[in-house]
């Protein structure tokens, strides 16, 4: 049977700050707290939209800290992800590092977990995009070739590729250029 090569892309984002409210220093410790932004759900809609897959990676470094359980991000996760499903933007997967600093491959800005979900799913990263709200993000994403999208209202200086201000700018740019 002659195989059809597709190409997989994907739209990764980062979470706190870009899925949900930032949390700000701290981390998201209860459902309670997380709040799904909805510039999060269109951006991701249109991403699908367009032939990308989309996928979440995401630093839990409390989990290292104790400040929260692996079964507390793991039922928040689950139920991120059925929350997306019934709005029509289901995830190719949640990928978390829960690691201290400077103790595994996976923690941004290191591409590990990028890398894993292209492993996995077959993805072609030179195809595929990184969004978040912070340098480590940025990092990350160029560290696995794929294009970046910082999202962030100061205009410090990055390496990103494209730099937007604001969740609601990020829809309209995806809308015009992916
Ligand atoms: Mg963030
Ligand atoms: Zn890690």
């Amino acid at each position: 049977m002659k195989q059809e090569k597709t190409i997989r892309k994907c739209v990764f984002f980062d979470r706190d700050g870009i899925v949900n409210q930032s949390p700000g220093p701290g981390w998201v410790e209860g459902w309670e707290d997380f709040h799904l932004l909805p510039e999060f759900v269109e951006a991701a809609r249109t991403a699908l939209e367009r032939g990308y897959e989309v996928a979440i990676i995401t630093n839990q470094r409390g989990v290292a800290l104790g400040v929260l359980s692996l079964e507390t991000v793991n039922d928040m996760h689950r139920r991120l992800t059925d929350i997306l499903i019934s709005r029509g933007v289901p995830l190719l997967g949640i990928y978390m590092c829960p690691h201290e600093r400077d103790a595994c491959t996976c923690r941004k800005p290191l591409p590990g977990l990028l890398l894993q979900a292209a492993k996995e799913h077959g993805l072609d990263l030179g195809a595929s995009w990184m969004i978040g709200d912070k340098e480590t993000d940025v990092e990350a994403g160029s560290g696995a070739g794929c294009r970046t999208i910082l999202v962030r209202s100061s205009d410090e200086a990055t390496h990103a590729d494209y730099h937007v201000a604001d969740m609601k700018t990020l829809c309209s740019m995806i809308a015009d250029w992916l």
